[in-house]
């Protein structure tokens, strides 16, 4: 061959032998069949074989596979994030004239989606309270297609009564799709209490250093997998091999990074909650929590994710007091190695339920840093808070006895 030849084909090296702890990045938008009766019959070669990149590479099927695993389902496709991950796992089963019925703590760009694009497709939306079963049981008709859940919800992380949810759903003819982000595979399957799909953000916590975007759908049976991949295909979404690898290597510390995070979040929820200025702490497994028992019913642990509600007025000075955070970043999209703060509003993504406490709440993240210097930093911002807050400023609701005394007498 000539050298212009040699240089554009590649020869085939032995690859046996080589045998890496680590999967290989593989890249490709076409790959070539070894005979013309291959090619023609590519199409045949179903939901393992491969016959273009954008319909999965072994990275990508590599991935899949671990998910599949973790989640206990019957196969996963991986989307180019969470909240595309969502949207595919409903778009794929619901067209004009059937309903969905979403828990009104979901995550706020599914709502976004849901009364803008699933409306306009002619799709019935409405929502109901994530708490209330007997609720969504009013709202449940013929005509529903789907029950979004996501548990706990995004913000005030109210933990919801899945099996009772399904039970209700499947009576109906509706199937049921889970938002699981905040718990991880690891310590929640939807799939095991009923659920028929169930997504995840590895965005988050399963890639866990905040440098790439993905997400997954997980189907509980191969009946329920055609819909998913067809409809991958035809809008043309895939993901890139190179950010398979990266949440693959991520996955592989994903129970040690998530041990170590809800530890130190339980640790910092228990600051909060014993601080005058706090009303009360979001975390599923602190009481006061709504879903407290269901989460010690059906999760195998946490993760680092709370929200804090502060004490009326409080949380006008909160954003002078995040400016003095020295460990902590300011930011969303949780789950990383650094642990963030951000301030989140709750009112103005609620419609079905209504929410009475302050409407700003501050939603922590705990990270994987020394637990001393988050202490620390959390310390600094609530100091930063009382000093805003002197008591005649506070109402008497917030002077909780001798409590807030003590704190400051301390130097606290
Ligand atoms: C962050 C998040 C998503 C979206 O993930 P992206 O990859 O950022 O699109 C979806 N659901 C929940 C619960 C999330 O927290």
């Amino acid at each position: 061959m000539k050298d212009h030849t040699n240089c554009v084909v590649t020869p085939i090296v032995k690859a046996d032998g080589f045998d890496p702890l680590g999967v290989a990045v593989h890249r490709g938008s076409t790959i070539v069949f070894r005979s013309a009766d291959e090619y023609a019959n590519r199409a045949k070669r179903g939901m393992d074989g491969y016959s273009y990149g954008l319909y999965g590479t072994p990275t990508t099927r590599t991935l899949e596979r671990k998910i599949t695993q973790l989640e206990q389902g019957a196969r996963t496709f991986l989307a180019p994030s969470g909240q595309g991950a969502n949207v595919i796992a409903m778009l794929a089963f619901v067209g004009a004239g059937d309903k969905v019925l979403i828990a009104d703590s979901c995550y706020p760009p599914v709502r976004d989606f849901a009364t803008h694009d699933l409306k306009r497709l002619g799709v019935a939306v409405d929502f109901y309270d994530p708490i209330s079963p007997s609720a969504l049981e009013h709202r449940i008709d013929d005509r529903t297609r789907m029950v979004w859940c996501e548990s706990p919800g995004s913000t005030t992380l109210e933990v919801q009564d899945l099996p009772r949810i399904v039970e209700i759903a499947h009576r109906a003819g509706a199937l049921v799709g889970c938002d699981n982000t905040w718990a991880t595979p690891l310590n929640y399957k939807p799939l095991s209490y009923g659920a028929d799909i169930v997504t995840e953000a590895l965005t988050k916590y399963v890639s866990g250093h905040s440098d790439v975007l993905m997400g997954s759908i997980t189907v509980s049976t191969d009946a329920l997998a055609g819909p998913v991949r067809g409809l991958l295909g035809r809008y043309g979404i895939g993901v890139s091999p190179d950010d398979a690898a990266l949440v693959l290597r991520g996955m592989e510390t994903l129970p040690v990074r998530l041990a170590y995070a809800s530890e130190s979040a339980l640790q910092l929820a228990q600051i909060f909650r014993d601080h005058p200025l706090v009303d009360r702490v979001l975390f599923p497994p602190m009481p006061g929590c709504a879903g407290h028992e269901l989460w010690k019913r059906d999760f195998l642990g946490a993760s680092g994710v709370f929200s804090v509600v502060f004490k009326p007025d409080v949380s006008a000075h909160l954003a002078a007091a995040l400016d003095q955070l020295q460990v902590f970043a300011i930011g969303a999209s949780w789950g990383g190695t650094r642990s963030l703060v951000a301030p989140m509003q709750v009112r103005s993504n609620r419609s079905e339920t209504e929410w009475t406490d302050d409407d700003l709440l501050l939603r922590v993240s705990a990270g994987l840093e020394a637990r001393e210097d988050l202490r620390a930093d959390i310390e600094r911002l609530l100091a930063s808070l009382e000093e805003k807050n002197l008591p005649q400023r506070l109402p008497v609701s917030a002077l909780d006895g001798t409590r807030y005394m003590l704190n400051n007498e301390q130097g606290e």
